[in-house]
C-alpha cells in the first residue's frame, strides 16, 4: 500500500532576495520543502528559511557560488547528504550588467555569461540525473524579456537570458521522454533590488512604456513559476513564459 505523498522538494538559487525569495515563500506556501540558496547574503537567506519554515515546512539554506562547477557539484553533494535532492529547480540567480558592446570589457562578458548561462547549466546537469531516475521533476529557469528582444545597452545580459531561452527548448526536449519539464519565465520590469540601481526619472520612463502601468511585483513572477513547477503541469515543456504587463510583446 502506498503510503501518503512525500512533499516536493525544491531548489531555488538566488533566493536570498528579490524574485527568487518570492519563489522560495510561493512554494512553501503550497506546502514544498525548500532549499534557499545564495552566494554570499547569508543573512537574506536565512531569513526567507526561516519565513519558509513558518509556514510548516522544512526549509533549509545552501550557499555556492553557481559559476563554479566545483561548488556547484559541492552544493549537489551537501543537497544529497540531507536527503534534498529536488523535484523542482529554479534557475533564478543571475544579474544585470549595463553598457555599451563598445566599452564591454571581455572579462565583464564572461562574468555576466557565467553566472546567467553557465550557472543554468551547471545547476541542471547537477540535479537532472535524479529527476530522470525518478521520471518525474521540473526545470523553471528565469530569463529575461531582454533575451527575446534584445536591449541596447544591456548585450551581455540580453545574450545570456537568449542562451537561457535557447537553453530552456534543448533541455525540454532531451528531458521530456524522462517525465522532466523545462520552461523558463521570461520578466519584464520586476521592482526588486536589480531594478532599484534606476534613478527616479528612469523608473518614470519605464513606467511610462509598461502598457501595465507599472513593474511587476515579485511575487507575480513567482506564481507563474509556482504554476509552471506544479504536479498538474505535466504536459507543459519547452516554454518561454512572458510576465511584462504587456511590454515587449
Ligand atoms: P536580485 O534581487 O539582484 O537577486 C539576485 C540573486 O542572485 C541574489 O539572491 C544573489 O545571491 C544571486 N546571485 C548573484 N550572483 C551570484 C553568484 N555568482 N552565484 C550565485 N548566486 C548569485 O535580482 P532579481 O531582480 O530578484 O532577479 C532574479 C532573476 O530574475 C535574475 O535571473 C534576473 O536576471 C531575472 N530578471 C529580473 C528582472 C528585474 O527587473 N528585477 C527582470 C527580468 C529578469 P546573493 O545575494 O547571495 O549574492
Amino acid at each position: 500500500m502506498n503510503g501518503p505523498a512525500r512533499p516536493q522538494r525544491a531548489l531555488v538559487t538566488g533566493a536570498s532576495r528579490g524574485i527568487g525569495a518570492a519563489i522560495a515563500v510561493r512554494l512553501a506556501q503550497d506546502g514544498c520543502e525548500v532549499a534557499v540558496h545564495y552566494a554570499r547574503s547569508e543573512s537574506g537567506a536565512k531569513e526567507i528559511a526561516a519565513a519558509c519554515s513558518r509556514l510548516g515546512v522544512r526549509a533549509l539554506t545552501v550557499k555556492a557560488d553557481l559559476t563554479s562547477a566545483q561548488q556547484v557539484e559541492h552544493m549537489r553533494r551537501e543537497l544529497e547528504r540531507l536527503d534534498f535532492l529536488p523535484d523542482i529547480l529554479v534557475n533564478n540567480a543571475g544579474a544585470a550588467s549595463y553598457g555599451l558592446v563598445a566599452d564591454l570589457e571581455e572579462s565583464e562578458w564572461e562574468r555576466v555569461a557565467s553566472l546567467n548561462l553557465k550557472g543554468v547549466y551547471l545547476c541542471s546537469r547537477a540535479f537532472m540525473t535524479h529527476m530522470m531516475w525518478q521520471r518525474s521533476g521540473r526545470i523553471v529557469n528565469i530569463s529575461s524579456v531582454w533575451g527575446i528582444v534584445g536591449a541596447a545597452g544591456e548585450a551581455a545580459y540580453s545574450a545570456a537570458k537568449g542562451g537561457v531561452n535557447a537553453f530552456t527548448l534543448a533541455l525540454a526536449k532531451e528531458l521530456a521522454p524522462f517525465g522532466v519539464t523545462v520552461n523558463a519565465v521570461a520578466p519584464g520590469a520586476v521592482d526588486t533590488g536589480m531594478t532599484a540601481q534606476l534613478d527616479m526619472g528612469e523608473r518614470e520612463e519605464l513606467r511610462r512604456e509598461i502598457p501595465a502601468g507599472r513593474l511587476a511585483r515579485p511575487e507575480e513572477i513567482a506564481a507563474v513559476v509556482r504554476f509552471l513547477a506544479h504536479p498538474a503541469a505535466s504536459y507543459i515543456t519547452g516554454q518561454i513564459v512572458s510576465v511584462s504587463g504587456g511590454w515587449m510583446c
